[in-house]
Formats: structure tokens, C-alpha cells, sequence
């Protein structure tokens, strides 16, 4: 079997951890599988970096900032070889340069463009353990990028895609996808199997167990990706797709985001193409706008809210700023303190008035819905930040997540 496994930063958090890991592996090679793995930076790292070039400059320049922040994956895939090879377990640490793996050119947030197996196969063909750096890339011209941070699961989806591997193991600090953040929700489950689709809202709206790209990667090519904890040998959640055994429930789970940052536009005329000339250069300054809400006024203007990833917020101020004279926006405001919570469920599709309980639900703790959306199987909420965690244990009792599935009666 050809496995690969991704450990997150807490699994290799210290040299205690990284042998712990290098024990893991060394297990699945005696039972006679190949293994790459892809790890992250160890617990911490990032960030630090991060803070270095922040404390320095205000906008440190972007490519020199991954430059900077590929290092961690450098240092954690290193001496998990090394710790590998002096176990006698032959193993090669390996970076994106060195295999390579091609991204465009957004440097902090690249997308993978394609992943070069020769080199893979020809190791692995040799009897090497491969641990490869997670969350970095190489452009055309040889400079490294960044995935954007929780990268690593991408990395390690992507190149299980590529080689065509048996499962995509991704090893975490914990056991599974649950039912909400186990850290917001103690009542919170674990989920033995979850369709791509579901996952992938659940990433999409905030539960950063898998980064999102990962699972879009997981979808498309079909990789089973087995989320599981790097401290016990129980099975975690299998991320499939969706078949008849899976749990017939209304809502799979809740997930919840307050990295983003509201947005709103007074008095913009309504008339055609204003939209796109607002939201033509926000793209193209590589800034994802999440819900997009426009509203009529009596005045023949009109209203227009939408969210940017809180990363992006003071450069979409900047930019709509600049906008407003020429387009004619009368005022400009934004808000930094919002949360949007969610809830996903494949069963959505076929049962009317979730969304109407959503509401009641959060209408009965006193929280105020500033700006709703929904997709086929989700529907998310944008409150005031401070309310997050009570409305997602709310909505987690009120869908009878807290129940396990058997007791509930048909
Ligand atoms: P790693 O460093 O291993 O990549 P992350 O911190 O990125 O780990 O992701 C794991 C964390 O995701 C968990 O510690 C948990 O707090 C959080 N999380 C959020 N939503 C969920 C969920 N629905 N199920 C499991 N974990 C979740
Ligand atoms: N080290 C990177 C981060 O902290 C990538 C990852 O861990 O997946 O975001
Ligand atoms: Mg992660």
C-alpha cells in the first residue's frame, strides 16, 4: 500500500513528538507499506515568524516573507529524517524545490500547479521513507511560495492525488472531524464518515481540522483522506464520498469563522456594471469576498455589505476608499468584530425549515443576524463576534448534535 500521512505542527511540536512520529512511521514500514509524509512547521513556528517580520516592518514584501516562513517546514521535515535514518530507517527530507512543486505566483496564498512524481517514485522505489515540507512551492522562476496558512493538509492531498495513493492520512492533535470544535463544544462528536461535500462546506465555513484547498483536492480526484490523532491508534473520520451508510441526519455539523470582516457601501448608484467595478480590482488584488449582500433604497441607490477575509480588511478599505469619488459611493463603513456561524448538512436538501430554525434559535439567545447565506447544503449567519460560542453550542443542541445518532428517533 502506498499511504501518505501529513502530521500538524502539535504532532511535531517537540524532539519528544518528532520521535513519536518517527516510531509511527517506522511501524507502518515493518508492515511493509511505502510512506510519504508531509509535515508542517513544529507548534508555534509559523507564527513566530510571522511576529519577526511583523515586528519589523509594517508590509513586509511578500515573497520575502515566504521565504522566511517556508522555514519552518524545513527544520521539522529535517529532523524527522534524521530521526528516521538513526532508527535504521532510511528516509530523505525533502523540499518543494527539490521535487518540485510548481505554484503561481500569489506569493502568501499559491495554488498548486503541478507536482512532479520522478523523483517520488524513484526514492520510494528505493526503499526511502520521504518527508516532505508541507505548506511550500516553487514558481517557474524559482521562488518560493506559500499555500496559505494550514497548507500542509494541501500539500499532503495534493501529492497523494499525484501518486495515486491508497489513503491520505492526515494526523492531528484531534481524533477526528467532530460534529463542532471540540475546544467550543465538549458535547461534541466525532463523525465516522463525512462525503467530500460536506467537509468541504465545513472547511469552507471555518473548521480549520482540514485546510479547504485540501478537501477540493481531495474531491476532485477522489483521494480518501482519513483524519485521525497522532497520539492513539484509534480511527478517526473517513472522508469519502457520499454513499447510503452514511448518517442520515438534517445537520452534520456547525462551524464557525471570525476571520473575517464586514464591509459596507452607503448610497452606491444602482445601475449596471457598478458591481464589477467594485469587485474587479478586489479581485484582482487577490482578495476573496465571502457574502456579497446588495439592498434597494426608495432613493433609486443603493446598499451594499460583503466580508473579506480580516487578513485583507485594511487593503479593501484602502481600495474601495479610493473607488468611492469616481463611482459616486456616498459613505464607507466596516466592522472587525463579526463571527459568521454555519451549519452543513447533505439532508438540508430535502427538509424545508432549517434555515427558519436557525433563525428561532438565535433569535431566542438574543442574537442579532446581520447578514445571512445559503447553499444547497448550508446556512450560514454573520453575528457579532462576542456571541460566537453561544450560538454555536445553541445550534449544536438545538439540531440534536449533542445526542448520539442511534438514540434519535425516526
Ligand atoms: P494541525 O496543526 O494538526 O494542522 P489544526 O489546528 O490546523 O491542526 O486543526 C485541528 C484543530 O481544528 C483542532 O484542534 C480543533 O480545535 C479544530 N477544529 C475546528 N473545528 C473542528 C471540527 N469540526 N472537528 C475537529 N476539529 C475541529
Ligand atoms: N505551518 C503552516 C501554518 O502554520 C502550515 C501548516 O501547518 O499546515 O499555517
Ligand atoms: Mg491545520
Amino acid at each position: 500500500m502506498l499511504v501518505v500521512q501529513k502530521y500538524g505542527g502539535t504532532s511535531v511540536g517537540d524532539l519528544e513528538r518528532i520521535k513519536n512520529v518517527a516510531r509511527r512511521i517506522a511501524k507502518y514500514r515493518d508492515e511493509g507499506h511505502d510512506v510519504v509524509v508531509v509535515v508542517s512547521a513544529m507548534a508555534g513556528e509559523t507564527d513566530r515568524l510571522l511576529k519577526l517580520a511583523y515586528d519589523l516592518v509594517e508590509e513586509p514584501s511578500p515573497r520575502e516573507l515566504d521565504m522566511l516562513v517556508a522555514t519552518g517546514e524545513q527544520v521539522s521535515s529535517a529532523l524527522l529524517a534524521m530521526a528516521l535514518n538513526a532508527m535504521g530507517y532510511p528516509a530523505k527530507a525533502l523540499l518543494a524545490f527539490q521535487i518540485p512543486i510548481k505554484t503561481d505566483e500569489l506569493f502568501g496564498k499559491a495554488r498548486i500547479r503541478d507536482i512532479a512524481t520522478k523523483r517520488l517514485k524513484e526514492e520510494l522505489a528505493k526503499g526511502q521513507v520521504l518527508i516532505v515540507a508541507g505548506f511550500q512551492g516553487i514558481t517557474d522562476e524559482g521562488d518560493i511560495t506559500t499555500l496559505g496558512r494550514g497548507g500542509s493538509d494541501t500539500t499532503a492531498v495534493a501529492i497523494a492525488a499525484a501518486l495515486g495513493a491508497d489513503v491520505c492520512e492526515i494526523f492531528t492533535d484531534v481524533d477526528g472531524v467532530y460534529t463542532a470544535d471540540p475546544r467550543i463544544v465538549p458535547k461534541a462528536r466525532k463523525i465516522a464518515k463525512i462525503s467530500y461535500e460536506e467537509m468541504l462546506e465545513l472547511a469552507s465555513m471555518g473548521a480549520k481540522v482540514l485546510e479547504i484547498r485540501s478537501v477540493e483536492f481531495a474531491k476532485i480526484y477522489r483521494v480518501p483522506v482519513h483524519v485521525r490523532s497522532s497520539f492513539s491508534y484509534e480511527p478517526g473520520t473517513m472522508v469519502v464520498e457520499e454513499d447510503e451508510s452514511m448518517e442520515k441526519v438534517l445537520v452534520s455539523g456547525i462551524a464557525y469563522n471570525r476571520n473575517e470582516a464586514r464591509i459596507s457601501l452607503y448610497g452606491v448608484p444602482d445601475k449596471p456594471g457598478i458591481a464589477s467595478r467594485i469587485f474587479g480590482p478586489i479581485a484582482e488584488a487577490g482578495i476573496v469576498v465571502d457574502m456579497i449582500i446588495q439592498t434597494g433604497r426608495p432613493d433609486g441607490k443603493a446598499d451594499m455589505t460583503f466580508t473579506v477575509p480580516k487578513t485583507d480588511y485594511k487593503a479593501t478599505l484602502k481600495l474601495v476608499n479610493e473607488l468611492a469619488p469616481e463611482i459616486g459611493i456616498e459613505k464607507i463603513e466596516g466592522d472587525e468584530d463579526i463571527a459568521k456561524v454555519s451549519i452543513v448538512g447533505a439532508g438540508m436538501r430535502a427538509h424545508p425549515g432549517v434555515a427558519a430554525k436557525m433563525f428561532q434559535v438565535l433569535a431566542d439567545h438574543g442574537i442579532n443576524i446581520h447578514m445571512i447565506s445559503t447553499s444547497e447544503i448550508k446556512i450560514s449567519c454573520v453575528i457579532d463576534e462576542k456571541y460566537t460560542e453561544l450560538a454555536v453550542r445553541a445550534l449544536h443542541e438545538a439540531f440534536g448534535l449533542d445526542r448520539a445518532p442511534e438514540e434519535e428517533t425516526s
